[in-house]
C-alpha cells in the first residue's frame, strides 16, 4: 500500500479544492489533493467567473496568464419577458477592477489553477483516486484511505479538507447530514449551435409555464430549461419534438437549429438542491464548497463561493497549521466567517426561486413582467445592485500575503 504523508489533505479537485491547494501550496504548506476522475473533463458543471475570482487572479499575479485562455466576457445580464428584454445586472457598473463575468469552460480553469499550483514545491494532485474513508487518531481526524488505480492510498494528513462536492462521501463519513430546504425546480442543461447576428448574451426567457436561460459560449448557446420539481420524466414523455417546439416558442431565434438536439442524450438533467451543514467541522477534518453547501443555480453563484471557501480557509488556516494540527475552535472560525455569506445567498436564491420562477411556472396566460424587473430596466444605476450580489457576493474574500508570489 502507497502512504503519502502531508500536512493537508484535500478530497476533491472542484473549484473549491483546487483553489485551496494551489493557495495552501502558495503559503508553503505540503498539500495532496485527492480526485477520482483522471481529468477535469466532464459534463458541463458551469462556466462562471465571477468578478471576485477575477479579482483574486489580479491579487495572485495571475490575471495575465488567465486573461490569455479562451475565454468571453459579458457585462449584462437581461429578463426577456413576452419578447421584451429588460436589463437587469450591469457588471460595468461594480466597484472593482473587473467588471465583467468570464465565460470560460470549467475544465480549462480547472486545468489552469493545476499547472499554476505544480509550480510549488509542496503541491501534489493525485488523480484517479478515490477518497473512500477517514483515518481515526487519537480523537480526531489523520488523513484518509483512498483507491488508487495501482491498489490502495493512504494519506497522513493534520487537516483532511473536504472539497467533494454536493454529494460529499467523506462528510458522510465524518457523521454530517446537510440540512435540506428543498427546491421548487429542476433544471435541464443543453446547447444549441450560436450563429452571427443572434440577440444579446445572457439573458432569461420568461413565458407562462415555461423559462429559459441562454448563455454565451461562443460557438454554442449553453441553455438551462427550468421544469417544476421532478417535472423531467413528464416533459420527455412528451417527445422531442415537443420539447424542440417549447424552446423554438420561447427563443424564437433558436427555432431555426432545435434540430441539434438530436435524442435525449443531449439533454442533462440538474436536480436542483439546496442545503447546507449546521456544523462544517469537526477535530482535524474542514468541509467547504458544495460539500459544506449545495447552491441553486439561481444567480450561477456555486463556483464563486466555493472559491471564497478556499480563500477564508487559507487565511484562517495557513499560520497555525505551519505548527501542526490546529484546534477545532480554528476551523469553527472558517465556518463562522462563510457561513453568514452562504445564508443570505441561499435565502435571496430562495426567494427567487419561490416568488418569481415558480411563479413563472405556474402561470397559465402571458403576464406581465414583475415589477422588480422594470424598475430595474428603467433606473440603470440600479442594475449595479443584482451585478453586485452575483458578481462579488455577499462578504468578498482577498487573498493575505502570507505566500510568495
Ligand atoms: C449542471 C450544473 C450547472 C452548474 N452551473 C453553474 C454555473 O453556471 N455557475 C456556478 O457558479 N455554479 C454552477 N454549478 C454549481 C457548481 O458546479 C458548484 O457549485 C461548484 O462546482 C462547487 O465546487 P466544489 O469544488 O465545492 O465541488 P465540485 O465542483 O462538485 O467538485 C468536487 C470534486 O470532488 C471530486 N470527488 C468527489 N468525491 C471524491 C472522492 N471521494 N475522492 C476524490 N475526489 C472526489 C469530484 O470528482 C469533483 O471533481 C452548476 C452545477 C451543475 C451540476
Amino acid at each position: 500500500m502507497e502512504t503519502v504523508t502531508t500536512r493537508l489533505c484535500i478530497v476533491g479537485g472542484g473549484p473549491a479544492g483546487m483553489m485551496a491547494g494551489l493557495l495552501f501550496a502558495r503559503a508553503g504548506l505540503a498539500v495532496t489533493v485527492l480526485e477520482k476522475h483522471a481529468d477535469f473533463l466532464r459534463d458541463f458543471r458551469g462556466d462562471t467567473i465571477h468578478p471576485s475570482t477575477l479579482d483574486l487572479m489580479d491579487e495572485l499575479g495571475l490575471s495575465e496568464r488567465f486573461h490569455a485562455l479562451p475565454q468571453r466576457r459579458v457585462e449584462h445580464f437581461s429578463g426577456v419577458v413576452n419578447g421584451r428584454s429588460y436589463r437587469v445586472a450591469d457588471f460595468s457598473r461594480l466597484p472593482t477592477r473587473n467588471r465583467f463575468l468570464s465565460f470560460m469552460p470549467q475544465w480549462d480553469f480547472l486545468d489552469f489553477l493545476a499547472g499554476e499550483a505544480a509550480g510549488y514545491p509542496g503541491f501534489q494532485l493525485i488523480r484517479r483516486t478515490e477518497a473512500r474513508d477517514l483515518i481515526a487518531a487519537e480523537g480526531r481526524v489523520a488523513g484518509v484511505r483512498a483507491e488508487g488505480p495501482d491498489g490502495p492510498v493512504e494519506v497522513r494528513a493534520d487537516l483532511v479538507l473536504c472539497a467533494d462536492g454536493r454529494h460529499s462521501g467523506m462528510r458522510e463519513r465524518a457523521g454530517f447530514t446537510p440540512r435540506a430546504f428543498g427546491a421548487p425546480i429542476d433544471v435541464l442543461w443543453f446547447r444549441l449551435p450560436r450563429r452571427d447576428g443572434d440577440p444579446e448574451a445572457a439573458a432569461g426567457r420568461f413565458g407562462p409555464g415555461r423559462i429559459l436561460i441562454t448563455l454565451d459560449r461562443g460557438d454554442a448557446w449553453q441553455c438551462a430549461y427550468v421544469v417544476p420539481k421532478g417535472g423531467d420524466a413528464a416533459l420527455r414523455a412528451g417527445g422531442l419534438s415537443a420539447f424542440r417546439a417549447v424552446v423554438a416558442e420561447i427563443a424564437p431565434f433558436l427555432a431555426d437549429r432545435t434540430d441539434s438536439i438530436s435524442d435525449w442524450d443531449c439533454v442533462k438533467l440538474l436536480t436542483v438542491t439546496v442545503d447546507r451543514l449546521d456544523r462544517w467541522h469537526r477535530p482535524g477534518l474542514l468541509c467547504i464548497g458544495d460539500a459544506a453547501h449545495a447552491m441553486s443555480p439561481v444567480g450561477g453563484v456555486g463556483i464563486n463561493l466555493a472559491i471564497q471557501d478556499a480563500v477564508a480557509a487559507v487565511n484562517i488556516l495557513a499560520g497555525p497549521l505551519r505548527s501542526g494540527p490546529v484546534a477545532e475552535a480554528v476551523l469553527a472560525r472558517v465556518q463562522a466567517r462563510r457561513m453568514f455569506p452562504v445564508r443570505v445567498t441561499q435565502a435571496l436564491q430562495r426567494v427567487i426561486q419561490s416568488r418569481v420562477i415558480a411563479a413563472s411556472l405556474a402561470a397559465h396566460a402571458p403576464f406581465r413582467a414583475p415589477l422588480a424587473l422594470r424598475i430595474l430596466d428603467a433606473l440603470p444605476p440600479l442594475q449595479a445592485l443584482p451585478a453586485r450580489i452575483i458578481g462579488m457576493g455577499v462578504r468578498p474574500e482577498h487573498v493575505h500575503a502570507q505566500g510568495s508570489p
